[in-house]
């Protein structure tokens, strides 16, 4: 018998309490607050969809690594096993690790970038661009045109436009490209996938040019399951074999290992070429830590060792994927714009779509993430012109082109009926949108406001 149900493929060993509010408590939390979910304290929250980043729930195995995990400065036995795991799932020859993702981006694209410099990439995620923004260069986005159109089904939208990548290389000239950059899932663009043929064609235009071409490989895993059951002459490769001929196509990877390596801190640079990895190591040890540590501490390399194989688990993907997409295609159902497909990680909702009696300029997402987390202690976050919208010189707002709400799905923490919650939660934002008021900013920082900004309802 083939059964329809997903079920979690692990049992609960320790378990976190959630402490349940009322709805008048939550009115009041958020008050306080000031109506920016970011500024919520964990235990003033029911489900916790805020990010995907750093918030797995490690196995018995990947905790019973941290008790072994050997705290020596140099030539430590778990800088041997993360070192292991990443060349074998890399291919390649120097690994160093960072405590998370952000700090291998500022080593790398600090060194390869400047003014001058451009980066091409299906998405830039926000850190990633920062970083290459902060070093002088120039970052483009370049994704399909099908990536812009949310309700758009295609297999991989987060490929690569290969006619605009090139252009860009003819008009900027290749010696001037820090980089290629292939983000996979396309975090940005909604966890959507990036093909191996796409891959492959943007490998070649790299190799033809001399231009380097990097993975930031957070989800590499999510992707290949895409590849496997969506693409063409994959159905009897293993997750992981995909996973190592995607790399084998790239010079080098840069890994947020709080994504897919399934622990709550780490990452790492991967690299082919010695001089670039020597030069990148001197920038490491400046300011991250010895080449065999990085930022990190001995438990939490043997941790991600062990998280890198696990997260290959067939039945682990599979329950990834699919629970997933349980959630956003039964909010589909029911007539929630949602984004579509259904990316790995999250679930996005279009806002502007769901209360188009909000004008931009009064933040129908942040109205959302409000409701979400008053009817039922959700926290969500706002991915439209909150997060993205900049003012022209007469104060008017740019709005973002979407107003997104993003359901970030933490791995392997909440079970089939956190997720029934979720979905029933949605019948009552549909049956209130109407009565639903748009939201103004009373008080905001320069940069970065989703984080600290106050709102007030209009
Ligand atoms: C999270 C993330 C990063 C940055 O990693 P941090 O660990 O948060 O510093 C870079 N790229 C992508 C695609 C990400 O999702």
């Amino acid at each position: 018998m083939k059964h329809k149900t997903i079920i979690e493929p692990f049992k609960i060993k320790s378990v976190e309490p959630i402490y349940v509010t009322t709805e008048q408590q939550r009115k009041e939390y958020l008050k306080a607050a000031k109506n920016n979910p970011f500024l919520l304290k964990s235990d003033q929250v029911i489900i916790d969809f805020l990010t995907d980043s750093g918030t797995s729930a490690m196995s018995a195995e990947q905790w019973a690594g941290i008790m072994r995990g050997d705290e020596s400065y140099a030539g430590s036995k778990s800088w041997e096993r993360m070192e292991n795991a990443v060349k074998h799932l890399t291919g390649m020859e120097f690994i160093l690790p960072t405590h998370q993702g952000r700090a291998a981006e500022r080593i790398i694209y600090g060194h390869l970038g400047g003014s001058g410099k451009t980066f091409i990439s299906n998405t830039h995620f926000d850190t990633t661009r920062a970083n290459i923004e902060f070093s002088g260069a120039e970052a483009l986005d370049i994704a399909i045109s099908e990536s812009n159109d949310p309700s758009l089904i295609h297999p991989f939208k987060g490929n690569i436009d290969i006619g605009r990548l090139e252009n860009l290389i003819n008009e900027k000239g290749a010696e001037n490209i820090g980089a290629v950059i292939l983000t996979v899932t396309n975090n940005s663009g909604g966890g959507q996938p990036v093909s191996m043929k796409n891959t492959r064609e943007v490998s070649t235009i790299c190799k033809k040019n001399n231009i380097l071409l990097l993975l930031d490989c957070c989800r590499v895993a999510e992707n290949a399951y895409f590849i496997k059951h969506r693409e063409e002459g994959f159905e009897d490769k293993t997750y992981e074999e995909i996973a190592q001929e995607m790399f084998a196509l790239t010079d080098g990877a840069a890994m947020s290992s709080k994504k897919d390596a399934l622990v709550n801190m780490g990452g790492f640079l991967a690299l082919r070429n010695k001089e670039l990895a020597e030069a990148c190591t001197m920038l490491l040890i400046i300011t991250e830590g010895f080449a065999t540590y990085g930022g990190l501490s001995g438990r939490d390399m043997e941790a991600l060792a062990i998280g890198l194989k696990e997260v290959f688990d067939p039945s682990y993907l599979e329950y990834r994927i699919k629970s997933t997409a349980y959630l956003g295609e039964h909010l589909h159902k029911m007539g929630v714009p949602v984004m579509m497909p259904i990316g790995g990680h999250a679930v996005y909702i279009d806002a502007k779509k769901l209360y188009s009696h909000i004008p931009v300029n009064q933040y129908p997402g942040q109205a959302l993430a409000c409701e979400l987390y008053k009817m039922a202690g959700i926290r969500t976050v706002e991915i439209g012109s909150v997060m993205f919208g900049k003012y022209d010189e007469n104060g008017k707002l740019i709005p973002a082109p979407m107003e997104l709400v993003r359901l970030a799905i933490p791995r392997r923490v909440y079970t089939q009926s956190h997720i029934e919650y979720v979905i029933e939660t949605f019948d009552e934002i549909l049956k209130t949108k109407d009565q639903i008021k748009g939201y103004k900013i009373t008080k905001e920082p320069k940069f970065l406001r989703h984080f600290t900004a106050h709102f007030e309802e209009i």
